[in-house]
């Protein structure tokens, strides 16, 4: 199939949530014509109403003139249902996050799209082969994961099937420019290239917690290293239950002693922001993050229940277990092929998760660190804290031979 055949004036989201409503202003501000369905037509309607709103805003703040306001929202219309969107040239399923939905999903579409049309999922960690096998065009199949709130964020990871081809790919490229975006292409792994990483990042914030830090104390050492916020403010601004709610309804343990504060705050309604209350506390109408010190009392009564010895943990070993964290999982990424350059990953984190633009991105730190550093701080931690530490293969072979991530 030529190029030129994937070349998108026509697209549809389907979702009209928190992300599909993003999704559709980029596209719309982009100069493509979406057509837009969510099998709940009253959130469709609040969505339509949502978008107005935001264009109106635009408008007031004098980011847009009103006459470009009118032009971007006619370019979005509602549909009924999948049926009426048949003739795009593109689709981008913002669906729940439930691999079998998103299959059904798939499946549905294949059978009522044009044979050249792309089918693009927004899944944030799902495998986006196990979505591609439920059709018949496999290779016109990718992820297109945007960041929240997706009409904003630069970032846009384009997902790699096994099969997608590199037609598509192109397709996904000239877009994500059209909508403005810093595109990254990432392997399909469970969380890509920024969640992948995220989740050892966070898993040891998380372990600090019971082993005698407080989230202010981590997120402070984090935001002095410069990072936008660190990891529980994010975590306030996401929604702690969201990751509460899918481990229950993917039937996955709760057991974990990392997320026994997690789990508390939940179980009492502190979902973060948007129930005035997370691991800080909100006035109401207010985003600014106060410090809260039933959270602390919470957070050393998990800690004590589960047994452990708290102890002084500061800034720099705060700072160190996060950064190595990062920093090893990024290696991973790099030595598997699921990124195709430390640069891509240092984009991914620069656009995408709130690290300091003056070092460059994780894996530029790295290199400014030296890897044999690196190398060094890492085995030390692996003979402190165990295997999880252990170097990823590609920091010590480059560090063997004097060479930084940007010489790969
Ligand atoms: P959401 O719960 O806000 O919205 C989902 C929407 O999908 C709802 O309006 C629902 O009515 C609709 N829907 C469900 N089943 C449908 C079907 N069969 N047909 C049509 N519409 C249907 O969800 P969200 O936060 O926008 O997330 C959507 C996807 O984006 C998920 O896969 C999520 O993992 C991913 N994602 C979310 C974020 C985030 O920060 N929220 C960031 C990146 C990616």
């Amino acid at each position: 199939m030529s190029q030129t055949s994937f070349e998108i004036r026509q697209a549809a989201v389907v979702g009209a949530g928190t992300m599909g409503r993003g999704i559709v202003m980029c596209l719309a501000n982009a100069g493509v014509t979406v057509q837009w369905v969510d099998n709940n037509p009253q959130m469709l309607e609040q969505a339509l109403a949502a978008v107005a709103d935001t264009y109106a805003h635009n408008v007031r703040q004098g980011r847009i003139e009103q006459a470009e306001a009118d032009v971007r929202l006619a370019r979005i219309t509602s549909a009924a249902d999948c049926i009426a969107i048949r003739n795009v040239d593109l689709v981008i399923e913002a669906v729940y996050e439930n691999l079998e939905l998103k299959q059904k999903l798939f499946r549905e579409l294949d059978g009522l799209l044009k044979p050249e049309a792309l089918l693009a999922s927004n899944t944030s960690a799902l495998d986006i082969d196990a979505i591609a096998a439920a059709t018949r065009r496999p290779a016109q199949v990718l992820g297109l994961h945007f960041f929240s709130p997706a009409h904003i964020m630069k970032l846009l990871e384009i997902v790699r099937g096994a099969q997608t081809s590199p037609a598509v790919l192109e397709a996904a490229l000239a877009l994500g420019t059209r909508m403005g975006k810093v595109s990254v292409v990432s392997g399909n792994c469970h969380g890509f290239i920024g969640n992948r990483m995220l989740h050892p990042y966070v898993l040891e914030a998380r372990k600090m917690l019971l082993e005698g830090a407080y989230p202010q104390q981590v997120d402070a050492a984090l935001q002095g290293f410069g990072f936008a916020m660190g990891p529980f403010r994010m975590y306030d601004v996401v929604g702690i239950d969201l990751e509460w709610r899918a481990r229950e309804l993917a039937g996955k343990g709760q057991d974990a002693p990392e997320i026994q504060v997690d789990n508390r705050l939940c179980e009492l309604g502190r979902f973060g922001q948007k129930s005035g209350s997370g691991y800080y506390r909100y006035e109401p109408g207010s985003r600014q993050a106060e410090h809260d010190p039933e959270v602390d009392a919470l957070v050393l009564e998990v800690s004590e229940r589960l047994g452990f010895h708290r102890r002084v943990i500061g800034p720099e070993e705060i700072l160190e277990r996060c950064l190595l964290a990062l920093v090893n999982e990024g290696a991973k990424i790099l030595q598997e092929g699921i990124a195709g350059s430390a640069h891509d990953i240092d984009l991914v984190y620069l656009n995408g998760y709130g690290f300091p633009a003056d070092k460059g991105g994780p894996m530029a730190w790295a290199d400014s660190q030296g890897l044999a550093d690196i190398h060094q701080r890492l085995l030390a931690l692996e003979t402190r804290q165990g295997d999880q530490w252990k170097p990823a293969r590609l920091i010590g072979e480059l560090a063997a031979q004097g060479k930084g991530f940007a010489d790969d």
